[in-house]
């Protein structure tokens, strides 16, 4: 198989897998009992949470572990929000948010919060002359994903943050995308807090964190004791442990996998756009992006045509969203950009990573093009 779908989730790395194993066995007791097993998990736990911390560019107790971005993201939108001075009950977020943030916008409208979505440019970027308008006295957070999970994109954090904090507003990242494929330092982005999942960059799946900048209000949603008060319930220690044993070998070479997996999405999209008929249109080819994302269409081929064509050749790629696949609707990404429909639906995405060699791109270079429809 050669598994070009690594922003849907990766293979969990086998010293992840070890790790959790070694924990699952020695470290099953609950972090919070205060008997001896219970404090050496307890000691465990701190030290997961000190090199996630010292992977990222936080402090230690900056960071709060989630099941995963979902969560926190949630936990993010909902506790900044709660924690905002009175008067301030408007959230803005871009459009080309992941579809989990943007129904919970949905949700928050539903629930009296007044929810702006900042428009995108045909590049993928949100108008930041929008953005500018949007933030008045009455925003209290401002949410933006740092790298586009369809088209990788990378968006203007700082800018934005800027612009955030001007208006007196927090500025909350989802770095699900970008966390493992690209450096990252929280304590120089100046942003208030930032969600990630570690099955993104080869952890387990169901664990990631938020980070909140020390001294931003936040209002826990829900009560309890765990991770300072931010949030409840019993740790997953065995997955926190994954998370950080895969953050940590992510980092170890990333300047490298960065230049290598970018030459490989470099090289199979001249290739495809040589070798195809009617060439390729990659979006946001124009501006910075994820090193090994490529989103692309062949004329107005389906993107379902194109992807069994892939499967022929034991190739695994995706039509968009992992979240959205399956569906016949058009990328909200796509039509937020302003493409029209019949273009969006032949979108197709290529995600390379650390399992991509130069074999597998040579083999979609050659393979794909005899399969797919002139027209
Ligand atoms: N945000 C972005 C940008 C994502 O790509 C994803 C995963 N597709 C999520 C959030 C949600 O992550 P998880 O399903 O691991 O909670």
């Amino acid at each position: 198989m050669i598994y070009l779908d690594h922003n849907a989730t990766t293979e969990p790395a086998p010293d992840v897998v070890e790790a959790m194993l070694h924990t699952l066995r020695h470290h099953w007791a609950n972090a919070s009992s205060p008997h001896d097993p219970g404090q050496q998990s307890k000691r465990a736990l701190g030290a997961a949470r000190t090199r996630v911390a010292q992977a990222l560019g936080c402090k230690p107790t900056e960071v709060v572990f989630t099941s995963g971005a979902t969560e926190a993201n949630h936990l993010a939108l909902n506790g900044l929000l709660q924690a905002a001075r009175v008067g301030r009950r408007r959230v803005v977020l871009s459009a080309v948010e992941h579809s989990g943030l943007l129904r919970l916008g949905a949700t928050l409208a539903h629930q009296g919060v007044t929810v702006d979505l900042v428009p995108a440019t045909p590049e993928g970027l949100p108008d930041m002359a929008a953005a500018a308008e949007m933030l008045g006295p009455d925003v209290a957070v401002v949410s933006l994903m740092a790298a586009n999970n369809e088209t990788g994109v990378l968006m203007p954090v700082a800018a934005m943050a800027e612009l955030a904090h001007r208006a007196g507003a927090v500025l909350h990242v989802d770095a699900t995308q970008w966390v493992g494929k690209l450096p990252l330092h929280f304590g120089e982005w100046g942003v208030d807090a930032l969600s990630l999942s570690a099955h993104k960059f080869h952890g387990p799946k169901g664990v990631g964190a938020l980070l909140l900048r020390q001294g931003v209000p936040f209002q826990p949603p829900w009560p309890g004791s765990q991770e300072r008060g931010r949030r409840a319930g019993t740790e997953n220690l065995p997955a926190i442990v994954g998370m950080a044993t895969a953050l940590e070998l992510c980092s170890n070479d990333l300047p490298a996998e960065v230049r290598r997996v970018g030459a490989l999405r470099d090289a199979l999209e001249q290739g495809l756009a040589g070798a195809l008929a009617q060439g390729v249109h990659v979006w946001g080819q124009g501006v910075p992006r994820l090193p090994g994302t490529s989103l692309w269409r062949t004329g107005e081929v389906h993107a379902d045509v194109v992807l069994q064509r892939l499967s022929r050749l034991g190739v695994a790629a995706a039509s968009g969203a992992a979240c959205a696949s399956g569906g016949s609707q058009p990328s909200h990404v796509l039509r937020a950009m302003g493409v029209p429909d019949a273009q969006a639906l032949a979108a197709v995405r290529f995600s390379l990573g650390r399992a991509t060699t130069a074999a597998d791109v040579a083999a979609v270079v050659s393979g794909l093009p005899p399969l797919l429809p002139l027209a």
